[in-house]
C-alpha cells in the first residue's frame, strides 16, 4: 500500500515566517472509504463489540461506531466492522515553527520544529482558534501526501531538532504521529506532542514510548468548564499529566484565560495547588491571553491585568516558571528560581541568551528544569 503513494516532491519557505509552502500536490475529497486507500490504517486501539459495531479506545469519549459510521472526532471510520483511522500521512498543514511557538521554552531552546497537523479534534473548544482544520476532517481538506519515513527525513534535511504534532489535536492522528515517532527517535529527533490531553491511558502509554516532550493544555480546574466550553471532562487530562510526569517526559503546561469561563482566581488557585502537589514547582506554566475566536468572538480580549494576578496566584503557590503567552515581553525571560538571575533572555522567538551550563545557573550552580 505504501509504495503506491506519490512522494512528495518539492518545497519552498516563505522568507518572513519560514511556513512551508509546498504546491499542493493532491487535493483528497471523496464520498467513503476503502482499507485499501493510502489513507486508511486499521486502528491501533478498539475492541469489536459484535453485530460489526467497534468501540474506539483512543481517547475518553471511547466512541461506540457502527458500520459505515464515525467517531466524535470525525478520523475514526466503522468500515466493514473494523475501525480505521482516515487521518494517515495526509496532513493539512506543515511548517518549520520555532520550538518557542509549541510553546516550549525549556526545551532545546532556538532549535527548530518540524510541525504537522491533520484535520480533525476530539474536542470542540467555543474558542479554537483553528477551528478550520479542527472542527472539519481529514477528507474535507487539502492535504499532502506524506509518510512517516518522509516526515522523518524532511525534518533531518531542514536541521529540525524536533517533530511537532500540533495545530489541531495529534490524539486525532494517533496511527500517523506514532508511526512518525517510532521513526524519528531512531533518527535521532524528538518528539513533541502538542495535546488537550484528552487520551486513554493504554493510548498515553504507547505514546510515552517515542516521545521526548509534551505541550499539554490545562483548559481549567473545572469539570464543568470542561464541558460546557471544549466537550470534555477534567479528570482524564489530570491523569494524563501524571502520567506524563511518572514516564519523564518534559511538559509545559498550557492554561488559556477566557474571560467569564476561566478568569476565577479562586479556580487558578487550586489548579497551581494541583500541580505542585502532584508534578512539583519546576514545569513551566502559560497562562495564554484569549483573543476573541469562533464563538466566542462577543468576549473582549483577556486584561493583561489578570493575566499578570494569575501569575502572582501561581508564583505563591510555589511555581518556579510562570510565562504569558500573547503578551508583550510575558516570556522574554527565564530566571533562576533561586538567585533570579535571567539564565535566557528571548524576543518573541528568537533567543538573544541562553546562558544555562550544563543544566544549571551559572551563578548560583542551580539546576533549572528543562531539556538542554
Ligand atoms: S479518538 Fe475519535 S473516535 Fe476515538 S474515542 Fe476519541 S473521539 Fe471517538
Amino acid at each position: 500500500m505504501e509504495t503506491s503513494r506519490r512522494e512528495f516532491i518539492k518545497t519552498t519557505f516563505c522568507a518572513t515566517c519560514s511556513a512551508m509552502l509546498f504546491p499542493w500536490e493532491h487535493a483528497w475529497a471523496k464520498e467513503g472509504f476503502s482499507p485499501a486507500d493510502a489513507h486508511v490504517k486499521e486502528a491501533y486501539f478498539y475492541s469489536k463489540l459484535g453485530d460489526n459495531t467497534v468501540q474506539c479506545g483512543t481517547c475518553p469519549h471511547e466512541c461506540v461506531v457502527t458500520p459505515g459510521k464515525r467517531g466524535r472526532c470525525r478520523t475514526k471510520a466503522n468500515i466493514g466492522g473494523k475501525l480505521y483511522t482516515i487521518s494517515y500521512a495526509n496532513p493539512c498543514t506543515v511548517h518549520v515553527d520555532p520550538v518557542e511557538k509549541k510553546p516550549l521554552l525549556h526545551f532545546y531552546p532556538g532549535t527548530k520544529a518540524f510541525s504537522l497537523a491533520v484535520a480533525g479534534c476530539n474536542f470542540h473548544c467555543l474558542n479554537c482558534q483553528n477551528w478550520e482544520i479542527s472542527q472539519t476532517s481529514p477528507d474535507k481538506t487539502r492535504n499532502y501526501n506524506i509518510l512517516p519515513e518522509k516526515i522523518v527525513s524532511m525534518a533531518s534535511e531542514y536541521n529540525c531538532k524536533s517533530i511537532a504534532y500540533t495545530y489541531s489535536e495529534a490524539t486525532t492522528f494517533f496511527e500517523y504521529m506514532v508511526d512518525i515517532s517510532g521513526r524519528a527517535k531512531k533518527e535521532g529527533i524528538k518528539n513533541i506532542w502538542v495535546s488537550n490531553a484528552y487520551i486513554r491511558q493504554p493510548a498515553l502509554k504507547r505514546l510515552c514510548e517515542v516521545i521526548d516532550a509534551a505541550s499539554v493544555n490545562l483548559k481549567s480546574f473545572s469539570d464543568k468548564i470542561y464541558r460546557d466550553l471544549n466537550g470534555g471532562h477534567l479528570e482524564p487530562v489530570l491523569e494524563t499529566f501524571k502520567t506524563l510526569h511518572e514516564r519523564g517526559i518534559w511538559m509545559e503546561i498550557i492554561n488559556l484565560v477566557i474571560p467569564t469561563y476561566t478568569d476565577d482566581m479562586e479556580i487558578i488557585k487550586k489548579m497551581c495547588a494541583w500541580i505542585v502537589e502532584n508534578l512539583g514547582t519546576s514545569y513551566p506554566l502559560h497562562f495564554s491571553r484569549f483573543f476573541p475566536q469562533y464563538k466566542l468572538v462577543h468576549l473582549p480580549p483577556t486584561p493583561v491585568e489578570v493575566l499578570e494576578q494569575a501569575k502572582e496566584v501561581a508564583t505563591k503557590e510555589g511555581l518556579h516558571h510562570v510565562y504569558l503567552g500573547n503578551v508583550a515581553g510575558g516570556c522574554d525571560k527565564t530566571l533562576c528560581p533561586n538567585c533570579k538571575e535571567t539564565v535566557i533572555e528571548r524576543r518573541g522567538y528568537t533567543i538573544l541568551t541562553n546562558k544555562i551550563e550544563d543544566g544549571k545557573c551559572p551563578s548560583c550552580k542551580t539546576s533549572i528544569n528543562g531539556r538542554w
